[in-house]
């Protein structure tokens, strides 16, 4: 059943994210006039002075006050989906601070309450396995690096996860000191058997926090970290390239164009099950990325 109403929805989605003010910043500098279950109207002041305000329709869209649990309750199909042998990719999309490590992760104190997508997610494939294939011949969930690691609980993909983290690159930028110039992926292989039919189901989930999207020139970066911000953003360009031409049902996918839409083939088109949250900053002077955040997001989804 889950999956049924899955493919009526369609096999990618898009729900945007707006995070809430912080260190107390006042709310009169927001860039939204509205938000609805699926809508959102940003609201910026033209040239000639006028409220120019632009809609943005999406799969759901969560405002400020989305807690956690709300943001896994509509993501959670997704997982029995990987254990029916789907393949899955959930992304964070956003400029830097926006909150993708936050919907992915959560933010640095833990707790049952904060914890992300990705703690829930292995929570519920733990459990759900467990309840499901316990006779099979099964490793347990593995984790690809160089080497695949079996994991036998969320514990362990935790301690994984730190590591991974520490390995990678976090350099200074004029946007933010500790802004990530990569993009952080967790994936899962899965593997059991069907109880009724003894078939071997086999499917995997990616789970992917992106390196910021913001342009180039804003972050006023030169020599390698230049080079490194343009290939960034040049994958990001072929995640929605590849992304856009699913949801088209075009013909042709332009996979090859980065390393990132080759390693994800497989989890992109085809049966696979994308999600793509993305990241909006609801400040006014973020309004420019916050445009080209959404009209990105736009050219993604199939509402
Ligand atoms: P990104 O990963 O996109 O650079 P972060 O996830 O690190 O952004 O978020 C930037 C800051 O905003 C962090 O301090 C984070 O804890 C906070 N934040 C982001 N989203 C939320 C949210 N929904 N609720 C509360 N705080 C948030
Ligand atoms: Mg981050």
């Amino acid at each position: 059943l889950y999956n049924q109403i899955q493919d009526l929805k369609g096999n990618i989605r898009v729900y945007c994210r707006v995070r809430p003010f912080l260190h107390g910043q006042a709310s009169n500098m927001s860039t939204i006039s509205r938000i609805d279950d699926q809508n959102i109207t940003i609201a910026s002041a033209s040239k000639n002075g006028k409220d120019a305000r632009r809609n943005f329709t999406f799969n759901k869209v969560f405002g400020p006050t989305a807690t956690q649990e709300e943001i896994f309750s509509d993501t959670q199909p997704l997982i029995q989906s990987v254990l029916d042998g789907y393949n899955v990719c959930i992304f964070a999309y956003g400029q830097t601070g926006s909150g993708k490590t936050h919907t992915m992760s959560g933010p640095k104190e833990l707790n049952e309450k904060t914890i992300g997508v990705n703690y829930r997610a292995l929570n519920d494939l733990f459990y759900l396995s467990e309840q499901q294939i316990r006779n099979s011949t099964n490793k347990g969930l593995s984790v690809p690096d160089a080497n695949i690691v079996p994991v036998r609980s969320t514990a362990e993909v935790i301690e994984i996860m730190n590591i991974g983290q520490k390995n990678r690159a976090v350099s200074s930028t004029a946007m933010n000191d500790r802004s990530s110039r990569s993009h952080s992926c967790l994936t899962i292989h899965v593997q059991g058997k069907e109880l009724t039919s003894g078939n071997m189901l086999r499917g995997c989930m990616h789970l992917v926090d992106l390196a910021g999207s913001e342009r180039v020139d804003k972050s006023e970066v030169k020599g390698d970290r230049l080079k490194e911000a343009q290939h960034i953003n040049k994958s990001l360009a072929a995640l929605g390239d590849v992304i856009a031409s699913l949801a088209q049902k075009s013909a042709h996918v332009p996979y090859r164009n980065s390393k990132l839409t080759q390693l994800l083939q497989d989890s992109l088109g085809g049966q696979a099950k994308t999600l793509m949250f993305v990241h909006m900053s609801p400040e006014a002077d973020a309004l420019s990325e916050t445009l080209s955040t959404l009209k990105f997001a736009e050219r993604v989804a199939t509402v």
